[in-house]
């Protein structure tokens, strides 16, 4: 059993310094384009500097204006992770589709991995449809050919299903950013024997792990005490 990173890619340009943000909400919420000298999807580019060099294969799943740059596919082939659609128009079949194709286009293969922007509460940008409802979700993605769905749920020893198409569902995921998670009863060392025994779906956001020291240390230490898998 290992790790199952999970990194949702929800923001272009970071938070910091503000132009960064600025740029960031722009490009959520109008348009602004990919530019690398701006340092587009910079601190994805940290992470999976690490993911490669610890050879830790991961999904990362992209938001349709997080969209992966020439140099971040370069580097998700070299050390064989997944893409997955981060979805945020979720409000109807119709407009799931449409942000799965967007994706598909860009990247030129089928994406079977989903993972939900937001988790009810909190409308995130322009496109952002706020309510979370999994069963809509996993439904379409079945509907589509998809093979996962991982879901927000912040108790992480809620355990994964398969129907009998093979289609998986881990509903809940260990958020390594504390605002996410009951940090009494699942520490870091809960996370490392737990994930000997099961699968556990280990969650972030590389904007959030990278501004602060001491998660940042926490993310580099399971990646060197664990093996990470992807499933399919
Ligand atoms: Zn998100």
């Amino acid at each position: 059993m290992a790790l199952i990173v999970r990194i949702d890619v929800d923001r272009a340009y970071g938070r910091r310094p503000f132009l960064r943000h600025v740029l960031s909400r722009l490009s959520s919420d109008i348009y602004f384009p990919r530019v690398e000298s701006f340092g587009y999807l910079r601190e994805l580019k940290v992470i999976l500097q690490l993911l490669n060099a610890v050879r830790a294969p991961s999904y990362i799943f992209f938001r349709r204006c997080t969209l992966p740059s020439d140099s971040i596919l370069g580097m998700i082939h070299m050390g064989g992770h997944k893409i997955g659609l981060h979805l945020e128009n979720s409000r109807s079949f119709e407009s799931f589709a449409k942000e799965k194709a967007i994706l598909e286009r860009h990247i030129g293969k089928p994406v079977v991995a989903v993972s939900k922007h937001g988790s009810g509460k909190a409308k995130y940008g322009f496109h952002h449809y706020a309510p979370y409802d999994p069963d809509n979700y996993i439904r379409w993605a079945q509907q589509s050919g998809m093979k996962l769905f991982l879901g927000n749920l912040e108790d992480p020893s809620i355990r994964p299903s398969e129907n009998e198409t093979g289609f998986r569902v881990f509903p809940s995921a260990f958020w390594l950013e504390p605002a996410w998670r009951d940090t009494r009863r699942f520490t870091i060392d809960w996370l490392r024997s737990e994930a000997l025994l099961f699968d556990i779906i280990l969650l972030i956001h590389p904007e959030n792990v990278l501004a602060d020291e001491s998660l940042y240390e926490d993310f580099k230490c399971l990646l060197h005490l664990l093996d990470t898998r992807v499933l399919e």
